[in-house]
């Protein structure tokens, strides 16, 4: 596949992750628990880092919840990010509390000196602050000049929080500028590309649910992702974010920016002549334990399977009630059909490890 071509964006710590500068793109999620009910929230983090997840962000609504960010770092090794509106008290405490990254407007904090306050203690610690634009929060009088929350007030919202960050001398900035319209994201992202030095984490907000969210999701991001933005990726579905964490692989491993294996199967069809559709989904859920780049391909018959499965690291074509199993481009058994799923599960294995 052609190289996707990024500009380099200013390089972003958080904790012992960067975002930024040509990194690998990293994948974020956000917990659905009550941020102060420590034990579940941590439980949330541990499942979405086995899941792979990068950076978590956590809701800080109260005093409460920012207190709980120091037992939940204690408690997990975790990239943590404070989400916070209006409240810069709450900022403040999450600073202290150890977080490792603020999303958090500045030109929705208050006065300049709340500003400084935030923006200080996040220099002392060194802790980066993401922007985070959406279509409803863009300003009135932003909205006045524009008549909506087009793209390029979007931008421009952003832009007025960038430039306050700035005039204090604060550069350690990732910036999203979401809409639930794919259209007007795309744009958004885009226009940012140019305008901005910072690192861009992309999303489509409020896309949906698992099916439809997905679907959105994968075409806005992909869009985005083939022109080379985007430095950091959450993928929002009103579901159990772990499958946001799934979805951002393969959005991501479709366009080869993360390594993982591919699994390639047919839809089958009348040439089917065994059963394939359970060997897939088993062969899916074996395949999402391995971190590997591998290729396996489950083809249903006889007439397009051989091409693919010579193709794949692992592969087999079906036959009545039975596979050719191929390996490196080569056939080396022919399985009948209660030994397909034993065969490929070791050689998969026999090719990762
Ligand atoms: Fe049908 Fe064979 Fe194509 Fe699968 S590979 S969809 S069984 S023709």
């Amino acid at each position: 596949m052609q190289k996707l071509l990024r500009k380099p964006k200013q390089l972003v710590q958080i904790k012992n992750k960067q975002i930024g500068d040509k990194k690998p793109i990293l994948i974020q999620s956000m917990t659905n628990t009550k941020t102060k009910d420590v034990n579940a929230t941590v439980n949330q983090i541990k499942k979405l880092i086995d899941a792979g997840c990068d950076i978590v962000r956590v809701a800080v609504l109260d005093k409460e919840d920012a207190l709980a960010i120091k037992e939940i770092k204690s408690k997990v090794d975790v990239a943590l990010v404070a989400d916070i509106h209006f409240d810069f008290k709450l900022a403040l405490l999450a600073l202290d509390c150890g977080v490792d990254k603020l999303r958090i407007n500045p030109g929705n904090i208050g006065n300049i000196e709340n500003i400084k306050a935030v923006v200080e203690k996040c220099k002392e610690k060194k802790v980066p602050i993401r922007i985070g634009v959406n279509s409803g929060s863009v300003e009135k009088e932003i909205l006045d000049k524009y008549g909506s929350p087009t793209y390029q007030a979007l931008v421009e919202s952003a832009k007025k929080h960038v430039e306050i960050l700035e005039t204090l001398g604060f550069y350690d900035i990732v910036i999203s500028i979401k809409s639930s319209d794919i259209k007007t994201t795309i744009q958004a992202y885009q226009l940012a590309n140019e305008v901005f030095p910072y690192p861009l984490h992309i999303g489509i907000t409020e896309a949906g649910t698992e099916y439809s969210g997905l679907v959105k999701s994968s075409i806005g991001l992909g869009i985005l992702l083939y022109q080379g933005i985007g430095d950091t990726i959450r993928v929002s579905l009103s579901a159990d974010p772990i499958l946001e964490v799934k979805a951002a692989k393969e959005i991501l491993a479709s366009l080869s920016l993360y390594d993982k294996p591919n699994l390639i199967a047919c839809p089958t069809c009348g040439r089917t002549e065994y059963n394939m559709l359970p060997i897939v989904e088993e062969v899916e859920q074996f395949l999402s334990n391995i971190n590997k780049k591998i290729t396996v391909a489950i083809m249903g018959c006889v007439v397009n399977g051989p091409g693919e499965a010579k193709e794949a690291d692992i592969g087999i074509a079906g036959g009545k009630n039975c596979a050719v199993l191929f390996k490196k481009g080569q056939i080396i058994k022919k399985l009948e059909y209660n030994e397909i799923l034993p065969e490929l599960k070791k050689e998969i294995l026999k090719l990762t490890n």
